[in-house]
């Protein structure tokens, strides 16, 4: 049903061997994933799957649960058996918890190097409990709990020490022939994320899971993570994402949607087209886009709804569009591949326009 006016044609994707997280494919050619991270306490399991039902509602494919006490380890079983989404335990400090999670049936288990005591007497059981149940595991550097032998080598969180954490965690997996394995070397600086996640790609043929960490609320935490995911994907490197915001995760899964969506990565479902207003608009054209927004989040076909200040311009500008609206004199023209079907006054154009949109694009 939609007019698309420019060639979506996907970046060319770096070829990474495949990881399966459940039943979600993850590299090696497989759709970009998005997910997110639950923020109750894991051990109140009903709120935890409360929420998965939400973040599974809003699109998330992956979800990944923090695993700090007994407590939360011992409610994992419950919680990857009723998700509907595979279930990733994230793990720091206590590799107790690893085969814990393992032994839940989690989809993956997700390990911060710098962050496990011990971590590397360990590798060989952790390598051959997950081996031995399918499980991948991620191996997931940050900035901020960097191994403290690469701070010294390197003097800060550098893309190459970030790497070098990433890649040398891998070998230790490796000497024990365990290879299924992600990444993910995440900073709060888009730049390093950027410089580290091509280090990467370049060194190994591992799915990289995309991540700026700590990229702050909402809005800074949206431009960060679009632009650094936007560069990296855009060149073929990632194979799933996360959104990190200071914000509910349902708004990590819409924000990561639509980068997927804006880069071509899938197909979009909604757009809304308004215009910026400007001295001719006639409505209020933020009010209205808002709308118009909510009155067709979940419509059932793609669509690209255009909202246009006023009538010299709107169904011209608009003329991609597969419907719209232009308004001018307390009224509103509805257009569909820009072409006046109806007038009706504004209070009227919202239903109007889903009426028509109903009738013209039906499922
Ligand atoms: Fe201005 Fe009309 Fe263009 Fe909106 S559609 S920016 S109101 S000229």
């Amino acid at each position: 049903a939609v007019a698309l006016g420019v060639p979506r044609v996907p970046a060319p994707r770096r070829k990474s061997r495949q990881v399966l997280v459940g039943d979600v494919p993850v590299g090696g050619g497989a759709p970009v994933s998005v997910q997110s991270m639950t923020t109750t306490v894991t051990a109140d399991v009903d709120a935890t799957l409360r929420q998965i039902a939400e973040l599974t509602a809003a699109g998330c494919q992956i979800v990944r649960v923090a695993v700090p006490s007994s407590d939360d380890a011992e409610a994992l079983p419950r919680i990857a058996a009723k998700s509907a989404i595979p279930v990733v335990a994230d793990i720091h400090f206590q590799p107790k918890y690893v085969f814990a999670a393992i032994e839940a049936g989690c989809a993956a288990v997700r390990v911060n190097p710098g962050n496990i005591r011990k971590f590397d007497d360990k590798v060989a059981e952790i390598a051959g409990a997950a081996k031995d149940h399918g499980t991948p595991i991620r191996i997931g550097v940050n900035a901020g709990s960097l191994d403290p032998r690469l701070l010294g080598k390197h003097g800060k969180a550098t893309p190459e020490a970030l790497v070098e954490s990433a890649l040398w965690e891998c070998s230790l997996f490796e000497e024990h022939g365990f290879t299924d394995l992600k990444i993910s070397v995440k900073h709060h600086d888009p730049l390093v994320v950027i410089e580290a996640y091509r280090q990467l790609a370049a060194r190994c043929d591992y799915p990289l899971h995309l991540g700026v960490t700590e990229a702050g609320p909402a809005f800074q935490g949206t431009v960060k993570s679009a632009v650094a995911f936007g560069v990296l994907l855009h060149e073929g490197i990632g194979d799933t994402i996360r959104v990190s915001l200071s914000a509910p995760p349902v708004e990590e899964v819409k924000v990561g949607t639509q980068i997927l969506e804006s880069l071509g990565l899938r197909p979009r479902r909604l757009e809304i087209v308004s215009c910026p207003s400007c001295g001719r608009a006639q409505v209020d054209v933020y009010q209205l886009a808002e709308r118009v927004t909510a009155a067709f989040d979940g419509f059932p076909v793609p669509l690209r709804v255009a909202v246009m200040g006023c009538v010299v311009n709107g169904p011209g500008e608009a003329r991609e569009a597969d419907i719209g609206v232009s308004s001018g004199n307390g009224k509103g023209q509805i257009f569909v591949k820009g072409e006046v079907v109806t007038t009706v006054p504004e209070s009227r154009i919202v239903e109007t326009l889903l009426e028509v949109a109903l009738e013209r694009f039906p499922a």
